[in-house]
């Protein structure tokens, strides 16, 4: 199936000068959940408004549902929610009066049956004649939600959903999240909170100074992320691994001091007991050990430091 969004060769010069985007290539797959996610600075505004309609592209073309965004902009637009990442609604109006005028924007006929869906889905039906300066915090910020599904668009982009929400409002976000994805909504959320990326994409995308960095299958990343590293520190110093040991694949390091062990902390076994009576079956003593783990966080951050 082809893509619902088609970026390619993007770039973005502000008036200032400024180049925001460098030869942006995405293409986001229809009925995922896309996180993309980025030091602050780094481009992602830039790249959803670009996307949405809302600021010029300097060069390349992007496409959404197959419209181009310059030449057929109603059309491409149409398809598009944008939950922005202030909140700014109409505070003494009614929940259903904002959400059912943000359709009307569209120029989508009436359909209070739609409305009524967005609302129930997102727990906003027994408010929906309150007005909007008396809802919390995470009720607005469903509001907006509800605004941006009003015209029924296929798909939505979310520009920091949790920002500043606390954790328990942050994991009804992802219930809500999850539940429009299962209802066909392809869903792009950027964020800082590598948590948010690791709980709720299909895939991830990360962005740096105006470049896209990886983009990559969340469960590739989780899998790198589910290896772990065992570092023996030898008592003595060795020349080279005994046969015996061939099958655990270490990695002599140090000039002979430290032994290297990679495994697996999602499968069965990790294999370090039988690994540790080898070890001194073959007479190799140690006399201390420490295990690290790569997470997210280290590959971004070490992407982000490279550049
Ligand atoms: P944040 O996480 O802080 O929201 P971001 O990744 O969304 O950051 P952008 O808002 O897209 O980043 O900004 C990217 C860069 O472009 C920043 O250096 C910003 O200062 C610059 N920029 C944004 N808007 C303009 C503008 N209208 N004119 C000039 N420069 C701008």
């Amino acid at each position: 199936m082809p893509p619902i969004i088609s970026v390619a060769n993007l770039s973005k010069t502000y008036g200032t000068g400024f180049k925001a985007l460098k030869n942006v290539n995405l293409d986001i797959q229809r009925g995922e959940i896309f996180a993309l996610l980025g030091p602050n600075g780094a481009g992602k505004t830039t790249l959803i408004s670009i996307i949405c309609g809302i600021a010029n592209l300097s060069e390349g073309k992007v496409t959404v549902g197959g419209h181009d965004i310059n030449q057929d902009y109603r059309a491409a637009r149409s398809l598009i929610g944008l939950v922005p990442q202030e909140l700014h609604t109409d505070a003494f109006e009614t929940v259903w009066a904002t959400t059912s005028f943000s359709r009307g924007l569209f120029g989508k006929p009436k359909n209070p049956a739609h409305i009524e869906k967005v609302l129930k889905d997102l727990s906003l039906w027994d408010k929906r004649d309150s007005k909007i300066v008396t809802l919390s915090g995470g009720m607005k910020r469903r509001v907006m939600i509800a605004k941006a599904l009003s015209h029924q668009p296929q798909v939505l982009f979310l520009d920091e959903p949790t920002a500043g929400v606390d954790v328990e409002l942050r994991k009804g976000m992802w219930e809500v999240v999850r539940e429009l994805k299962a209802g066909g909504v392809t869903i792009i959320l950027t964020t800082h909170y590598i948590e948010e990326a690791e709980e709720m994409a299909d895939r991830v995308g990360v962005i740096n100074k105006g470049e896209i960095v990886l983009v990559e299958d969340k469960a590739n990343l989780m899998q790198k992320l589910g290896r772990k590293r065992l570092t023996l520190h030898l008592q003595g110093q060795i020349d080279a691994i005994p046969a015996a040991l061939a099958p655990y694949r270490l990695e002599l390091c140090d000039g002979g001091r430290e032994l290297i062990y990679d495994y697996d902390t999602k499968g069965e076994r990790t294999g370090i007991t039988s690994l540790l009576s080898d070890l001194r079956a073959s007479g190799i003593r140690f006399f201390d050990l420490d295990t690290t783990q790569s997470s997210l966080e280290d590959i971004f951050v070490s992407l982000v430091r490279a550049q």
